[in-house]
């Protein structure tokens, strides 16, 4: 494209809130063949929300969700933060919805949640630390196996009944125990599903990878009328995703939001950082959609495509 064209396309864009890096990315995208779709944040809205809290030990119910909450208070991830608020909830809205100067501290206030020690983050599994000097770990059945905690039966079956209904069944073990089990929900964005039936429309294939696990990710991809899709995916194993598609010549898109996007992000021809984001994500991308709507990933691919035939 000449440079006017360039610029005129760059202008579109920002008006769309669609920031374009360079003549580069904008030339790219015309041919894309494929749209790698993020699961979460990307394709749902990142606003997840408990639906269930079943506890399988002794404990209370109310000891369980402060317990697990003082473990995910230091996580940046979507369901660490549907999971506090959950339990912040719980303790203070419940019983006393009238009180509004309680509720109003409650929500400023983390004074209810437990001291914990050695935090660790470990990207597509979940959260380990430390409270009361006993682990407690928060995530997923690869989380737990590495950990040697076993997942009996009729637990098993809990969690599955919830992923076969689009839910993240998030496990936690305490102090070698299974404890207890949290169903999360992440709706869709209102245009996911559009924007994939315009994607089809228009020639290029959209694909679902998520660190998520099969069920559930099956279960969402069915939602949106996505037929290709890749779940427990590790942050790592998304590039690798991309390079083997790339391999035959293919160009290749990815949409994500996150840190554990960006090595997709920059292995893919045309990375496309959706919303706020992470600074790592936008740093990675091409395309920036400011807007978080799906519907800017047409918008950026019809804008190249229109450049480059306008100067043939
Ligand atoms: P996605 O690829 O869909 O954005 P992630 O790679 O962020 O998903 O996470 C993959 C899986 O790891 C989640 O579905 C969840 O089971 C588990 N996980 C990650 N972080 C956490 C956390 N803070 N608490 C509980 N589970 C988590
Ligand atoms: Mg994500």
């Amino acid at each position: 494209a000449t440079p006017t064209a360039v610029m005129v396309a760059t202008g579109v864009g920002a008006t769309n809130g669609v920031l374009i890096k360079g003549g580069d990315a904008l030339e790219k995208a015309h041919k894309v063949k494929y749209v790698i779709f993020d699961k979460t944040g990307t394709l749902t809205q990142g606003k997840a929300t408990v639906t269930t809290a079943k506890v399988f030990s002794e404990m209370d119910r109310g000891e369980f969700l402060t317990l697990v909450a003082s473990a995910e208070a230091s996580s940046e991830h979507p369901l660490a933060k549907a999971i506090v608020d959950y339990a912040r909830h719980f303790h203070f809205f419940d019983e006393s919805i009238e009180d509004g100067e309680k509720n109003n501290k409650a929500t400023q206030n983390s004074g209810w949640l437990l001291d914990t020690s050695d935090f660790s983050a470990l990207p597509g599994k979940g959260i380990q630390c430390l409270v009361n000097g006993k682990t407690i770990l928060v995530g997923n059945r690869k989380l737990m196996s590495e950990n040697a905690i076993t997942i009996p039966d009729h637990v098993e079956k809990f969690v599955a009944d919830l992923e076969e209904s689009a839910k993240t069944g998030v496990i936690v073990a305490y102090n070698g125990e299974l404890v207890g089990v949290m169903g999360i929900a992440d709706p869709l964005k209102r245009e996911a599903a559009v924007v994939v039936e315009g994607l089809l429309r228009m020639g290029v294939l959209p694909i679902m990878v998520t660190g998520d696990n099969w069920r559930t990710a099956r279960a969402v991809a069915k939602e949106v009328g996505i037929k290709d899709v890749r779940a427990e995916v590790m942050p790592a194993g998304k590039a690798e995703v991309i390079r083997s598609l790339q391999k035959d010549g293919s160009t290749v898109a990815m949409v994500g939001d996150g840190i554990n996007d960006s090595p997709a992000l920059a292995a893919a021809d045309v990375g496309m950082a959706i919303g706020a984001g992470t600074d790592v994500a936008i740093e990675a991308a091409d395309y920036v959609l400011m807007r978080n709507n799906l519907e800017d990933v047409i918008t950026a691919i019809d804008l190249s495509r229109k450049t480059l035939t306008r100067i043939r």
